[in-house]
Parts: structure tokens; sequence; C-alpha cells
């Protein structure tokens, strides 16, 4: 097998198709590599190589050596140099690259195979010795950090103090003379650290870094980043060795990040910023404040230092050039690193961009209309699941706002949350239902479950394209970065800006729109969707099959869930108006009723309300299908715990305490969830289901008189087992569908179904589709009952199970296909054999989850049911699976 695969030069072992293989950065290098693009020579050790280093007990197989020497040869062929060569040495970068992007991995080294011989030719070839001697001490300084895992604070230091000590405020005002000395501290420092001194043999710097490549796959860090990811670990990650290039070499090179459009907002605008005389990461870390790219966005933001547009007009050019070679190439946004060597512009790496919910929507309209992509290819270009990003509130333009700071606006969104100074902490309260923010002076790999923790990011340094804002972005957190006005002293959990001090436990607000820190929590409105939004959304509902509904019942959950495009009520709960504090007490009238007339005055204090509620969501819903459930909870949920309750029960209904007391006690259960409850309280108490039903009726004619509209109830009787259940059940309704409309002297069309969440249900489905006219699958139950987990107990054990590989994924967000879906693939097809044109629906919490959407698609349901915030997620994520 070949490990080993080359390019640059006119040579591309691999292109753009061999991610799986070469790695993500690998794969692009060809790719530009081969399109003409200038890419510096170089060679991508394999995945495969990885597996296999790791199955031999991490050992390299001896012909992986003549193969990286074979590679090496093609970057010194191309480049004229010899590696280890003290007359004209060949320096190269060892960089990581997984499949996907992945910030756990191991830090690049740059400038790998100077030594003390080394450092000399390459002053003697460049003509400048200050250069060749910061390489060197950059060079040090990341080998020992990343490869050999020394302490980076002792080199900090160093460097530090013998700036002071010079009176220098910059790094590039070290003199070669300075750097000299200070790459023999470096390697004094390596010493006495390691114990050995710092490797002289480029062959064993080489080798070194390549294993700690494949050793950095399997860090702490990087094994947190894949399970928050869905990242599988047997994947591995490449090793790219790739020719130096010098951004380095005074004012005429550079170097830079870039975006082909802006990662933000969408905006089809070249985006990023370049820093002039700088190596590798110095614009991501921080260490000086990169400069815009383009003279607009560098007035746009009123900044003096110059663009690269305006400094290097030149090599902007080429590079602008080689954006739009890349977009239509990719036929997508990429994300583009850049060196500039004395003029010489030098391609890095590209990918697709990670963007925003709002750039990811404009950006795939853009392109549709450019004629870049299709309409379908822009659908699934949008994650279904980013979309929440634009559902949620952003900050009350008229709230008042303290604002203690003003940083980059890196990801859009607002946060309130209690300030945290560390990612552990972040976790930990997050864990225990606290909305908190993160606050680091900059955030690194290390801290990446902190982030995921947190509702929002801020940070005191870093740009646009820092750490923690392409890792906000990418998770869909509201990040301001860069806030220079904050000092953070992350071990006395405090941070001060002026004289104002914010302690960990402080409410604070960030706007990651504005860049905007409020000190205490800022109101929040409602977020206006047009635009993008309903441009795409209206593309994927010309391709959706399945119908989207909501699981809604008061008023404002109908009105939004109609606002993001619902197409009916899947699921009324109507125990929600059981709950309503101002009929508790006849609720709990009915249920301590010890007979059915005791029920029944209780039940007709209900009615009207019942009525009232119906009415109010038929309104709303006009001319749409209202599937509304039968009431389902334990009678228990309702009672009385507090003696005041049970006095006011008592004079309601003039039964004493202590009756009330011993009927509430006959109620207890042991294993409520399996016990009196669903279709079980209508079969014993069936005045409960017929007033139920009558308030629906009644309400539906209500309707249809004042708005012409008759509206379609679907009454829904829940936890249903056997035929017998739901043919008692569907007697109670029609028995009051009769009653009402005879009164009423008008008839509406209804439908009288069941949900479907026992798997008795579901493999008796043929039966029960006799008496059915639809089905709704009620999988969080179906899960519940087929698993035989409970759904309320499960966290302590779920994590686990996931960990081990028992479930995919937690299966109360994500159906079991194989278990839970067979069964609805049974009753589906069972209840359609009996009646063919059956109505088959999910209303449980996976009808919006895009994973179970895509599996109701093949099944062939007629809609899903998500709750209103779902709803446009839902609606797109019907339309990839139809695509
Ligand atoms: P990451 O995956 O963290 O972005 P990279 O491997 O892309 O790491 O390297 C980080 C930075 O190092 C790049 O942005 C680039 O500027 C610099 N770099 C990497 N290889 C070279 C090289 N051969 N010549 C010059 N700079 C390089
Ligand atoms: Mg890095
Ligand atoms: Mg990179």
């Amino acid at each position: 097998t070949q490990y080993v695969y080359r390019f640059g030069g006119g040579v591309s072992d691999g292109g753009k198709g061999d991610k799986n293989l070469l790695g993500g950065k690998g794969a692009n290098l060809a790719e530009m590599a081969s399109i003409g693009l200038p890419v510096p020579p170089g060679f991508t050790i394999s995945t495969a190589m990885c597996t296999r280093y790791y199955e031999e007990g991490e050992r390299f197989p001896d012909s992986l050596r003549d193969e990286v020497a074979t590679g090496i040869a093609h970057i010194e062929g191309v480049t004229a140099k010899t590696f280890g060569d003290p007359a004209n040495p060949l320096l190269v970068s060892v960089r990581s690259g997984a499949r996907v992007s992945m910030p756990g991995m191991m830090d690049t080294v740059l400038n790998l195979g100077l030594n003390d011989a080394t450092v000399e030719g390459l002053a003697t070839g460049s003509g400048d010795e200050r250069f060749a001697w910061d390489s060197y001490r950059r060079f040090i300084q990341m080998y020992a950090d990343v490869v050999l895992e020394l302490d980076h604070g002792a080199f900090e230091e160093a460097l530090e103090v013998a700036k002071e000590d010079n009176g220098y405020y910059l790094d590039t005002e070290l003199t070669a003379a300075d750097l000299k000395a200070l790459v023999g501290e470096y390697k004094s420092l390596v010493e006495q650290a390691w114990g050995k001194p710092f490797p002289q043999d480029v062959h064993d710097q080489l080798w070194g870094a390549v294993a700690a490549v494949f050793g950095s796959w399997n860090a702490d860090r990087a094994k947190v980043y894949r399970r928050i990811n869905d990242i599988s670990g047997s994947w591995g990650t490449a090793v790219n060795v790739q020719a130096m290039v010098f951004g380095n070499m005074g004012d005429t090179s550079a170097t830079g990040v870039a975006f082909t459009r802006d990662p933000s907002t969408g905006d089809n605008a070249y985006y990023g910023e370049f820093l002039i005389n700088a190596q590798g990461e110095d614009v991501v870390a921080g260490i000086r404040t990169p400069q815009y790219l383009t003279k607009a966005a560098r007035e746009e933001a009123g900044a003096k230092p110059a663009s690269m547009e305006e400094a290097m007009p030149e090599v902007y050019a080429q590079l602008a050039g080689v954006f739009d070679t890349l977009e239509r190439h990719y036929r997508d946004m990429q994300d583009i690193e850049f060196t500039v060597e004395k003029t010489q512009l030098w391609m890095l790496q590209t990918r697709t961009g990670k963007r925003t919910a709002k750039a990811a929507l404009r950006i795939a309209v853009d392109m549709a209309s450019e004629g870049l992509i299709t309409r379908e290819e822009a659908i699934l270009r949008v994650d279904p699941m980013a979309l929440d990003q634009l559902l949620h509130p952003t900050l009350d333009p008229a709230a008042v706002r303290d604002v203690i700071a003003k940083g980059l606006p890196a990801s859009p969104g607002a946060a309130s949350g209690t300030v945290v100074f560390d990612a552990d902490t972040a976790e930990k309260r997050a864990a225990a239902g606290e909305a908190v923010i993160l606050v680091r002076t900059e955030t690194s790999p290390e801290d990446i479950h902190g982030m995921h923790a947190a509702k929002g990011i801020l940070t005191a340094r870093g740009g646009m394209t820092s750490h923690a804002a392409v890792v906000a972005r990418g998770m869909g957190r509201p990040c301001v970065s860069g806030a220079g006005t904050l000092s953070i002293d992350a071990k006395a959990k405090v941070m001060r800006v002026g004289d104002r001090s914010v302690k960990e436990g402080d409410m604070l607000t960030i706007d990651g729109s504005t860049g905007e820190v409020m000190a205490g929590q800022v109101a929040t409105v409602n977020p206006e969707l047009s635009g993008d939004f309903t441009t795409l959304m209206a593309w994927a509902d010309g391709v959706r099959r399945l119908r989207v509904r909501a699981n809604a019942e008061t008023p404002l959950d109908c009105r939004t869930a109609r606002d993001f495009g619902a197409e009916g009520v899947g699921l009324c709960r109507t125990e929600h108006m059981f709950f309503d504090a101002a009929r508790i007490t006849a609720v709990r009238q009915m249920i301590l009723a010890t007979d059915e007339a005791g029920r029944r005055a209780a039940l007709a204090k209900l009615l009207p309300e019942q009525r009232a509620d119906f009415a109010a969501i038929f309104a709303i819903m006009t001319g749409l299908p209202v599937t509304i459930r039968l009431l389902d909870p334990p009678l228990h949920e309702f009672l009385p715990h507090a003696e005041a309750d049970f006095a006011d029960v008592a004079t309601a209904t003039g039964v004493d305490i202590d009756t009330l007391k011993r009927r509430a006690a006959e109620l207890h259960e042991f294993n409520p969830m399996l016990g009196h409850r669903g279709c079980r309280l209508g079969v014993t108490y069936p005045e409960i289901y017929e007033t139920q039903a009558r308030a629906i009726f009644e309400a539906a004619i209500d309707v249809a008189e004042q708005s012409g509209a008759a509206p379609i109830p679907e009454v829904m009787i829940p936890l249903v087992a056997t035929k017998r259940e739901l043919d008692l059940m569907k007697v109670v309704v029609d028995k009051a569908a009769r009653a009402v409309f005879a009164e009423r002297g008008r008839e509406i069309d209804y439908l009288v179904g069941t949900m479907i969440e026992l798997p008795r249900a579901a493999l008796r489905a043929g039966a029960i589709a006799e008496t059915a006219d639809f089905f709704s699958f009620g999988t969080n139950d179906l899960t519940q009952t087929t698993l035989g987990v409970s759904r309320d107990d499960a966290a302590r054990f779920l994590g686990t199970y996931v960990d081990q590989g028992i479930y995919e994924r937690d299966p109360f967000v994500s159906i079991d296909v194989e278990g839970v879906g067979e069964l609805i693939e049974i009753a589906a097809q069972r209840g359609r054999q009996t009646r063919p044109d059956i109505k088959l629906g999910i209303c449980g919490e996976h009808g919006g989850d895009p994973a179970s959407i895509a599996f109701c698609e093949q099944v062939g349901l007629d809609y899903v049911s998500a709750s209103p915030y779902r709803v446009p997620i839902a609606r797109l994520a019907a339309a990839q699976a139809a695509l």
C-alpha cells in the first residue's frame, strides 16, 4: 500500500475527493496544486498510516522511511534546496489534518529543518540574518511546545525578558543578535526540561513531529471534540509535510486568512485579515492586531493601518483572482490561508468555510441566483438545525443597555447568563441548568467543552478569525472577541473594565452581532424572518412531500407555529389546559369526586373553558387539521399537595378535607407511566372524554359559524393497546358529536384516530385501523415502552450507553431506527393494508429531529409534528429528505 502522496511542482497524487485518505487539508492542497494555484510542494502521509501506527503499537513500518524519503526528495527537487544541508537548507512545516477540521488536533510545527548549522545557511541564502534567527527561535519554541510538550510559559517569559531588557515593545524590534542570544536560552530551557539537547538531526526532528501528529489524534481534547461532533475515533489523521514559505521576510512579505464571502452575514464580499512581516499563526493567535484585507472593510471599521488592497495592490489582485477560481471550482464559500513571500503569493490551505446560519442562507440563495449551484443544492447546503440560531430572540433595540465594553462581533446572536472564567466551571454550571457566559482572555482547544456548554463566549483578545470566533460560529454560539478594555483575572474569577468589576456568577449579556458587552440581563425580541429565509423555505416547501404540523396548545404557540409555516396542529395536549391555575380547583374537584355525578358537576365547570381553548386554536388554524389528544396523564399529577389547595377544593365541593386526602392517597400509583392514564381514564370515566369531545365539537361549530371556514378536528385517543379500547372510545366521541350536531343543527367533518405509542398497538395496527381514521406515532412513549427505558430516569446511564456505542444517539432525540423504527414500519404497513387512505403522522420529540424526519419520509408518513420553533427546521429537513 501507498502511504505517501505528493503535491506541488506540477504533481498531484491526490485530489479533493480523497479527504478520507488524505484528510481535508491534504486533499485540498493536492487539489489546489492540480488546478494550477501556487502551492508550496509537499506530501501527505495518509490517515491509513495513522490507523496502522496505532494497530502496530505506535510504531512506523520500515517501508514508511523509504516513502517519506521519496516525499522529501520531491520537495527538494521542486525547491532546489536540500533537507539538512547547511549550505542551502530546505525547511518544512508539519501539519495535521483529519477528514474534518478538528481544533483539538496538534498545532502546526513551522520551520522544521533548522539547527545550529542550517540556520547559518538560511541567513546566508536569504541575506537576512535576523529572519534566519527569528525562524530558528520560533521553531524551537513550537517544537518544544507541540512535539516535546514542554511548558511554553518559560519560553514566553524568556522572550518577554529579552524585549524588556532592550526596552522593546514589539517582537519585530528584536535584532539578529538578540534573537541569537534567545535561541541559546531556548536551547538550554529545552535541555533542562526535557533532559536531552534540542534535536539537531533534521530527520529526528521530522519523525518526532510526525509521531506527535499521530499522537495528538488520541489526545484528550481531540477526544472531547470528537464526542461533541460525532466524529469517529477510527478515522485517524493525516500528516502534511510541506516546504516552508516565509511571510516574515520583511515588508513585502505577509501572512493571512480569508473567506471568499463574509462568514457572519454571507455578504458576497472578500473577508479576512493579514499581517505584514509575520508567520503562520500570528494572525489567529492575536499577537498583533491584524489588518483588514479590503479597503472597504477597513473604512467601514474606521481602522487606520492600510488594508492589503492598499498596501500590496498587486498581490491582492492576484489573491482576489484565486478567491474567484476557488469559489467557482469548489462551488462553495472557501476559508483560505495564504502567505506572501517577497511579493510571491502562496496558498497554504482551503476548505469549505464555516458560517453562521444567516450566512448559510444568504450564500445558498445567492449562489443559486448566481447560477453557481442549483436550487436543490441550495436546499441541501443549509443545516436544518442551524436555523435554530435565526429563530430565537435578539436584543430588544428599545431595552436599556448598560454597555461596559465593546469587542468584535465575532458570532451573531445575543446571550445572557452568569459569568464563568474557565471551561470546567462552564460545563459544571451548565449541566446544573444555568445559562453561562464563558469569559476568557483568549480561548484554546482546551476550552472546547466549556464553549459548548456556554450560551455565549467573550474574549479580551483575538480577531474575527481567532479560535474563539471560528469555533463559536461553528457551534452557533454568540461570541464577542477581542474586547480589549477587559482585564481578566481567571484565577481570582473577576474581570475589570475601567472602575467596574464583574465577578463569577454575575449576570452579563453579550451581543455577538454588534460586539457589545452589557452588565445584567437585557430584554429580547422575536426575530423577523424574511429575505433569504423566506426564499429558501419557499424552495424547500416546493420539494417536500411530508406535511409539517406543530405540537401546540396555547394560542401563542399556535400563532408562532403558523408564522413559522405549520400546516395544522399535530398534537394538542389537553392536559396543559387542565393545569391552568384558574381551573385547577375544578380539575381537582373532578379527580377527587367519588362518583360520576361528582365528576360531571366538576366537568360542567370545565366545559366552557375547554370550549374557549379549542375555539381559540381553531380560529388560528382555520381550514387546517387540528389533532386534539384527549386527557392522557395519570390523574394524580393534578392532585393538591399543599394544605391550602385541599382547603380550596373542600370549599368548592363541600367535601371535608380528610375525605379528600384519603381519596388522594387512593390515587397513588407505583408506576404511573404505565398506570391509570391515557384511554384507561376514558374507559373508566367516559364522562371525561365525553365532555372533552363535546367541547371540541361545540368550539368547531362556533368557529365555523363565525369564520365560515370549518376547522377539521381530529380527535385522538392516547395509549391505546387494543382495538376494543379504541372502539369504546370512538362510541363516546361519536355520540358527543351527534348530540352537538343535533343541538346546533349543523355538522362538520371530523376524524377519530389513535396514537400508536405501545408496541402492542403497533403490532395490532391492522385491526386498530378498522376503527382508526388516523395513526399518530407517539414516539416518546413508543421509545420508552419499546426499549423499556424510562425517559425520566435515562439520563443516568444514557451517556454511557452512547459512549459505549450501544445506542448511536440518544434514542429520545433521534429515532432508534432499528427497533422503534421497525415497529413504526410494521404499523404503517398493517394500518395501510386495512385502510389504504389512513393518515399517518408522528408527534413525538422526534418530529423535529432531521434524522428522524428522514426516516419518516422513507416510511412514507403523511406528516411530522414538531414544537413551534422546530417547524422551520422540520420543513427544511423534510425537503432535504425528499431530495
Ligand atoms: P491549522 O489546521 O491549525 O490551521 P495549519 O496546518 O493550517 O494549522 O497551519 C497553521 C498556519 O501555519 C497556517 O495558517 C499557515 O499560515 C502556517 N503554515 C503552515 N504551513 C506552512 C508553510 N509550509 N509555509 C508557511 N506557513 C505555513
Ligand atoms: Mg492550529
Ligand atoms: Mg490552517
